[in-house]
């Protein structure tokens, strides 16, 4: 199994001029290729001509250090990805990635030239900032790259915010993270939904399930399905005996509390997403919970009231 680090930059436009369909334009796509035990094997770094957004945001411009002159030099999005997916060659491999947008944006770009990443979901990748915060600090809190860099006490060689150099220290990040460890909390990636039932998409982790549904028109329509609200113990498959039913946080969430004769209590959760076609779908997590979640989710219901 190789892991493929990678990263990118990318432009946007002024306000005038945005694009519904693309927001951000790919200008640099970088990655790393390691191998199952993190050895560094090769690497990959391109130059992306734009075509949709030429100027360059100041914002990007500082941030990058691009200039339009180097940006001219670079090579089609689409020649861009077919050096790419050859690059990454005919080896089982899994992206990695740090935080989640660079995966969304790249089948984004590709998604606006007919292109696809992956011909159906699930598309399993990790989320290298994820991993950062459980092994260093409370699996919560997401963190710049450069923090978990100074964290680790990685030395500085390259620049930050460049495809490069963000890819390059990700990887290196993930060496000092004791990636072995926690390789087992991988993420779902969501631009490709479940097309129907049959594609939904189940993952039991070690403290939790999730749960990630087909797409439907609207909130009421997948809140009214009773598959998805459906609720058992995540430890046993037990049916639970439900203490709140499925409630509103007001926002994207909703959250439910049962209990299962053998292992006390479950929470259920349920965030509500909207994909890039608009349609609305579920992520729910199942989890056997301690007495502090608990009077978390009471406090929520009672917020509600
Ligand atoms: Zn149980």
């Amino acid at each position: 199994m190789n892991y493929i680090v990678f990263d990118l930059e990318w432009n946007q436009g002024m306000n005038e001029e945005i694009e519904d369909d693309l927001k951000f334009e790919i200008i640099e796509l970088a990655a790393i290729k390691l191998n199952a035990d993190l050895d560094i094997i090769d690497e990959f770094r391109q130059v992306v001509r734009p075509v949709i957004y030429k100027k360059l945001h100041p914002i990007i411009k500082d941030l990058t250090g691009f200039s339009e002159k180097e940006l001219k030099k670079g090579i089609s999005f689409e020649e861009c990805i077919s050096k790419f997916l050859e690059w990454i060659g005919t080896e089982e491999y899994r992206f990695c990635t740090w935080a989640t947008q660079d995966l969304y944006e790249l089948q984004k770009n590709m998604n606006h030239y007919g292109m696809n990443l992956v011909k159906k979901p699930p598309l399993y990748y990790y989320d290298i900032q994820k991993l950062f915060s459980i092994m260093c600090e409370n699996g919560k809190d997401r963190r710049s790259l450069k923090y978990a860099v100074d964290f680790l006490k990685i030395d500085k060689e390259v620049p930050f915010h460049r495809a490069y150099g963000d890819a390059y220290y990700t990887a290196l990040v993930m060496k000092e993270i004791e990636f072995e460890k926690v390789k087992s909390n991988f993420s779902i990636d969501t631009y490709l939904i479940p097309k129907n039932k049959d594609e939904e998409i189940y993952v039991k982790f070690d403290r939790y399930d999730k749960f990630i549904s087909m797409g439907y028109e609207n909130r009421e329509k997948l809140m009214g399905q009773r598959y998805i609200r459906r609720m058992y113990c995540n430890l046993c498959n037990r049916r639970l005996w439900t203490k709140l039913d499925w409630f509103s946080d007001g926002m994207r969430s909703y959250y439910y509390l049962g209990k299962c004769r053998k292992h006390g209590y479950i929470k259920g959760k349920i965030r509500i997403r909207k994909n890039h076609s608009n349609k609305i779908f579920a992520i729910k997590t199942i989890k056997n919970i301690g007495q502090n979640e608990v009077e978390e989710i009471k406090i929520k219901k009672n917020n509600k009231k």
